[in-house]
């Protein structure tokens, strides 16, 4: 008996395993996915068709994907009714089975009953605006809530790093002269600094309570009348996510690692985000890990990884001016927030960019652009975020060639010209493509 109430887990196939922290993935695992919402079926279904495709040309019908659909967004409400957006199924089914994916989510606003600052913590929301009384316990200390679908995914499951490698793919209009030399995979950490939610409006009684308190107790007077936000940054989040990153750089024979912070200004969070990092590698990885001033000094005759850090606002000159040299980057929650839309925009935007939230063992590979939501249900949308994400999930389980068998069919797609609307409308003599027709003309080159 499997443990789901409303879905059902499909009989072939078997759950990938981790096992001494490396996956283990069977010749056909169950992988399940959420389609999303507005344009997420459209982009989704065309994921599906060049996923399957590639692993069908790439293995020969000894691997396929053991597809699982669940849910979240507005498809979970017609599942399960009752505001659930994101019922207990969908978290325990990216549990058992360790690896998923997803389209875009609407985030439904407003539609909740009030809740105090730490039950809205407790749950894993975010927090806007002040309205009057918890519904739950009664507390004055009231936050009008919104639920944020991914905001949630990430808490409950405890998917730290946001991981976006950008590159640029050959054909795609871009306003830099070589976006070829840019090539960085981005790991920003996801659970701490100013996204940790600790916010209070200019006029509420919390803002007053700390002001007070920063000047009387701390002797740091702050204007009256400002809104507050906190930003904790810990060793442990810090450390975690460098090391994620570090070891990515060693599995994938990178040759740097870089820390991109603001510890000049911020030297206890951001600062301190630089030294856990160094701290951790001079403990950690030794062997494998020679830091940039020790290079600069003595050489690096061994060839080792080369750890450095750079201040984060000459980091977005360094991507502009200098790209080639980085390769890893590794930032906490705000600088990775802007420097992976940065650089994406670099190489030609979002619509291509892939991305996956990771843990320690769990991974949820997904589209970075939204919903679209007029462009639902038109077969419009460009799949390429998606299709990316699902390269990534590939590359994840250690099918490394069906993974490049697609980047190279989608390479060849947009080098003949035909693309989706976004991209045919910037470029010259290129033949418009609906998400299905441009999904075919994908499978088409694989070979
Ligand atoms: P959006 O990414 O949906 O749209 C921004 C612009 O990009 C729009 O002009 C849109 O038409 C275009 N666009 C986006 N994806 C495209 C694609 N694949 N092909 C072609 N054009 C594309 O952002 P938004 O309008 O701010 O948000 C709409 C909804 O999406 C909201 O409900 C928001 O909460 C949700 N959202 C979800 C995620 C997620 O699930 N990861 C991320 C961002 C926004």
């Amino acid at each position: 008996m499997h443990p789901f109430q409303k879905v059902s887990p499909p009989e072939e196939g078997s759950p990938i395993r981790i096992e001494n922290g490396q996956i283990v993935t069977p010749a056909c695992p169950i992988i399940p996915f959420i389609t999303g919402d507005g344009i997420g079926t459209d982009i989704w279904t065309a994921t599906q068709m060049v996923l399957d495709e590639a692993v069908n040309q790439t293995y020969g019908g000894l691997r396929r994907i053991s597809w699982f659909q669940i849910h979240a967004g507005l498809s979970a409400l017609k599942t399960y009714g009752q505001d659930n957006v994101l019922p207990d199924d969908t978290i325990e089914a990216i549990k058992k089975y360790k690896v998923a994916i997803k389209g875009p989510l609407t985030t439904p606003v407003g539609s909740y009953p009030y809740v105090c600052l730490a039950c809205a913590k407790e749950q894993g929301e975010s927090i806007q605006n002040r309205p009057s009384k918890c519904e739950k316990c009664g507390s004055p200390f009231v936050t009008k809530r919104f639920r944020s679908l991914n905001v949630t995914l990430r808490q409950v499951l405890d998917l730290y790093a946001c991981v976006r490698p950008v590159r640029w793919y050959k054909g795609v209009p871009t306003p830099v002269k070589s976006p070829e030399r840019l090539n960085v995979i981005i790991f920003r950490e996801n659970t701490e600094d100013v996204y940790a939610g600790i916010e209070f409006s200019y006029d509420s009684q919390e803002a007053t309570d700390l002001i007070e308190f920063l000047e009387k107790r701390m002797h740091k007077p702050v204007r009256s009348g400002s809104g507050i936000g906190i930003k904790p940054i810990s060793a442990f989040g810090s450390q975690r996510l460098i090391k994620k990153a570090i070891i990515y750089a060693i599995q994938h024979n990178l040759p740097s690692v870089t820390m991109v912070h603001k510890g000049n200004i911020m030297k206890f969070t951001e600062g301190a985000f630089r030294d856990w990092g160094y701290e951790m590698a001079h403990k950690e990885f030794s062997d494998k890990v020679i830091f940039e001033s020790v290079c600069q000094a003595r050489g690096n005759p061994d060839g080792k990884i080369i750890l450095k850090d750079r201040i984060a606002d000459q980091m977005f000159q360094q991507v502009l001016l200098r790209p080639d040299e980085y390769h890893v980057i590794a930032t906490p929650n705000l600088n990775g927030d802007y420097l992976s839309d940065a650089c994406a925009a670099q190489v030609g935007g979002l619509g291509l960019a892939p991305g996956a939230n990771m843990g320690d063992d769990l991974a949820l590979f997904e589209a970075t652009h939204g919903t679209a939501p007029k462009y639902t249900g038109q077969d419009k949308a460009n799949p390429s975020s998606l299709i990316l994400s699902g390269v990534m999930m590939l590359e994840h389980l250690g099918w490394q060639e069906a993974a490049d068998m697609i980047v190279k069919a989608l390479e060849k797609t947009i080098g003949q010209k035909r693309v989706t609307y976004d991209l045919e409308r910037q470029m010259s003599g290129a033949t418009c493509l609906k998400t299905s027709e441009f999904a075919a003309a994908i499978c088409e080159n694989i070979t």
